[in-house]
């Protein structure tokens, strides 16, 4: 057999293993990193081996590192599963190997890619004549719009960013939440602007902008290049910014608004959520991912900008030697070459249909509700958040009890999921993001969380 083929079938028989085994291993990995550094490495043996072999080696030594990701019980951070038909096109971008950033030369990709843009446009209630730049992430796609904006608020006060650069460039204000996600403040220091620069205003017990103390802002100094960055989806609690009253006020202050929906923005494509996101269409750019609610592999996101024209002046790139079209999906990003990471989403968005989509999340909510609510019967445990969306934040009564409860989680390996700070106390954050969670799934989570307590209250009053 062609060896192509043969490391492929190798592929092919590790990955469907892999699968069906997530059901029943251990949620978390059961190895560090070191540890597994000691099957998988050593010197670079001076010969090569067979493909089949390499590829078959690397699946048996990597095993004990593996988190249990496309199955139903993985909670942690906020993290999608893969749908079957995105998992299977995400190979056939490999081995398709195109280099997706000239549409000249890429034709299929260019296609693929910007029928999924418009797709996801549609389903949102997005202007499908939006530039949508598939990048690696939500924190990327942060960045593209955040550096757009700027861009392009600059441009309107006179100032040509690509050619003069920013330093001696006019002063340009970043309005952000108090809960905004941490990769807002990441994406501003890849643009020039600093922590300290930045104006936070205050945002109620569930993270939600309070429009009197972004009013007050515009207040204070009016006339500023001024770039508001709202939120669908704080990370903890998965609330939305109330944009039907900050989007407007923002707009009639000339700001450029920036919608962070990681995950959140997903609540559009469902007539039952929609109301959260309400108001979020009349923004300027948004930042959407897809390996999160919509369960794409790793690594796919959207940076969704209003204007192409913006997204371009910021991204457009040079070199005598590279072929231009009108519009070149390396006008929207800042990779030159790259996969074809929109081609994922085509399939997922084909296999689901829009009804689907918003089948999908309406149904990760209900896991979620299901989830708090097993969580409000179990004594000792209180839940946080309002539970509207994907996510559900808890704690039990001190924060030695939530962490050690975290750590016994991840050891016992029923289910992942993990901890952060909420208004100074320590949480436990659950983010059901997976097509693959039934009810059962959330059923055992909940056992083994109620069996976890019993044996830690044991253990300290023994
Ligand atoms: C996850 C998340 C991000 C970062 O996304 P990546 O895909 O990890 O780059 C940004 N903002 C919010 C609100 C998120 O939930």
């Amino acid at each position: 057999m062609d060896e192509r083929a043969s490391a492929l079938d190798a592929a092919h028989s590790a990955a469907t293993g892999f699968l069906a085994s997530v059901g029943s291993r251990p949620v978390w990995p059961q190895a560090t990193a070191e540890e597994l550094r000691g099957a998988l490495g050593g010197p670079l043996p001076e010969r090569g081996e067979d493909a089949a072999a390499v590829v078959t080696a690397l699946a048996r030594d990597a095993d004990a590192g593996l988190a249990a990701i496309p199955g139903g019980r993985f909670f942690g951070f906020v993290t999608g599963g893969e749908l079957p038909a995105a998992l299977a096109a995400d190979w056939l971008v490999s081995a398709w190997d195109q280099n997706a950033g000239p549409g000249a030369a890429a034709p299929a990709a260019a296609a693929i890619e910007s029928i999924a843009g418009e797709w996801v446009c549609s389903l949102l209630g997005l202007p499908e004549t939006a530039g949508v730049g598939f990048t690696t992430g939500a924190q990327t796609s942060n960045f593209v719009c955040l550096a757009a904006a700027q861009h392009a608020l600059l441009r309107r006060a006179d100032w040509d960013l690509s050619r003069r650069g920013l330093r001696g460039a006019p002063p340009l204000r970043l309005v952000v939440g108090a809960d905004r996600h941490g990769s807002i403040d990441r994406a501003a220091r890849m643009c020039g602007i600093g922590r300290d620069e930045l104006v936070v205003v205050d945002s109620d017990a569930e993270g939600r902008m309070l429009p009197d103390a972004l009013a007050t802002v515009f207040a204070e100094r009016a006339g500023v290049p001024t770039v508001v960055c709202l939120q669908a989806g704080e990370v903890h609690t998965g609330a939305f910014d109330p944009f039907a009253e900050l989007v407007p006020m923002a707009g009639r202050h000339g700001a450029w608004v920036h919608i962070d929906g990681a995950f959140g923005l997903w609540a559009a494509a469902s007539p039952s959520l929609r109301h959260l996101t309400a108001g979020m269409e009349g923004a300027d750019s948004w930042t959407t991912d897809a390996h999160k609610t919509l369960n794409v592999p790793y690594d796919c996101a959207m940076a969704i900008v209003r204007d192409p024209a913006d997204a371009q002046a910021m991204f457009r790139p040079g070199g005598d030697y590279l072929v231009f079209t009108g519009w070149d999906p390396w006008d929207a990003t800042p990779e030159l070459s790259r996969r074809a990471r929109g081609v994922p989403v085509w399939a997922a968005l084909r296999s689901l249909g829009a009804a689907g989509v918003a089948e999908l999340v309406e149904r990760l909510c209900a896991r979620a509700e299901r989830l708090a609510a097993g969580l409000r019967r179990i004594p000792g445990v209180t839940v946080i958040n309002e539970v509207d969306y994907t996510q559900v934040l808890f704690r039990l009564d001190s924060d030695e009890q939530t962490q050690g409860l975290g750590a016994a989680i991840l050891a016992d390996g029923t289910a992942a999921l993990t901890g952060a700070r909420w208004r100074d106390r320590a949480v436990l954050r659950c983010s059901v993001s997976s097509w693959a969670t039934t009810e059962d799934d959330v059923d055992e989570t909940l056992v083994a969380i109620e069996r976890l307590m019993i044996a830690q209250r044991a253990k300290s009053n023994p």
